[in-house]
């Protein structure tokens, strides 16, 4: 009896061991979002996804392979400084780039903005810290992220819409990321809503991004200003910085009738954009994000009300949105993830 109660106090001890020890279970993990002008680093806690710290670092200036990779390796450093944390208790290193990416070998293969090509991103993390690296792209880490923690927690299936410089999109299915047969799968940003339409940066005419994306508003309303329109823009706008969200926010708040025509011209054909997604893959819910969803309710609420109009009705009736939850941190939450990709 005595012996047998020894045994299971022995099985006990060994279990509890097993599976608190933190070091069997890494319970954190460094979420990296590259984007086209900063690099956003966080230790984020994977049982909870609490950010314990994040740093920020600049890239407009600094563009080349070798800074990105430095200021990367130096982020990584300051973190695990700030906040104690071991090398030994970082299960991994995930970073999602604002551009092509080869997740297999975690080459990054094209980041124009960054002026980045090619680069051997995960074998020359790995090098330096010896934690399994992962990559992948930005809006797959961002919609990560909003179905671990935010937005998305609980639907297995469902589709992120983020609004900025361009349009970006991921398809949860089953509680995956749809990749496609080529790693593209998503890009909403490049459906065709006009044939004839304006030019785009892919190189075709007429894609939702030309017409729904934040530069493609800001674009709308500086060849107006030019033209000898008047808007309130005027007054947030510094010589040579270009119209931030938060501008547009401001001048839709005191009705500025040129900023809200163009607002409502890109709600216009995302709203039907979003209709499409919605017909086309019918998932239960649509998550919006990025700078010009966060700042502007006006374009949020516009949106997602066109585009129920607009769709199929019985997709219409069930479909649910949601504005993304995790603001700026959706993307290296979900980095902190990426080590689960299947
Ligand atoms: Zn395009």
């Amino acid at each position: 009896m005595i012996a047998s109660y020894y045994h299971s106090l022995q099985l006990f001890a060994k279990t509890v061991i097993f599976v608190y020890n933190p070091i069997t279970m890494k319970r954190y993990a460094i979420g990296i979002d590259l984007g086209g002008t900063k690099i956003l680093i966080a230790l984020v806690n994977k049982e909870t996804g609490e950010v314990l710290a994040s740093v920020k670092k600049k890239t407009k200036k600094d563009k080349g392979p070798k800074n990105i990779i430095r200021k990367m390796i130096e982020g990584i450093e300051e973190l695990m400084e700030e906040t104690s944390v071991e090398k030994s208790e970082i299960s991994s290193i995930g970073i999602g780039a604002a551009g092509q990416v080869d997740r297999d070998n975690g080459i990054l293969i094209g980041a124009p903005n960054l002026d980045c090509y090619d680069l051997p991103i995960k074998d020359l993390i790995f090098e330096y810290f010896q934690i399994p690296v992962y990559l992948g792209n930005d809006v797959e880490i961002a919609a990560m992220g909003e179905m671990k923690f935010g937005a998305g927690q609980g639907c297995d299936d469902f589709v992120c819409v983020f609004v900025g410089t361009g349009v970006g999109s991921a398809i949860v299915k089953n509680g995956q990321i749809v990749r496609g047969a080529t790693g593209t799968a998503g890009e909403i940003g490049h459906i065709i809503v006009d044939l004839n339409g304006r030019p785009c940066a892919c190189g075709a005419h007429g894609c939702l991004e030309a017409y729904a994306s934040r530069s493609a508003i800001e674009k709308r309303i500086e060849g107006a200003l030019r033209k000898g329109r008047t808007s309130v823009i005027l007054e947030y706008l510094e010589s040579g910085k270009s119209i931030t969200s938060g501008m547009i926010r401001k001048s839709i708040e005191r009705e500025d009738e040129l900023v809200k025509s163009c607002v409502d011209e890109a709600s216009e054909y995302l709203s039907g954009g979003i209709a499409s997604i919605i017909n086309f893959i019918n998932p239960k819910l649509v998550v919006l994000g990025g700078g010009l969803v966060e700042a502007v309710d006006y374009f949020y609420e516009r949106t997602i009300k066109k585009a129920r109009a607009k769709s199929l009705p019985v997709p219409a009736q069930k479909i649910e949105f949601s504005k993304a939850k995790l603001g700026d941190f959706s993307g290296v939450i979900g980095a902190a993830f990426l080590e689960e990709r299947k």
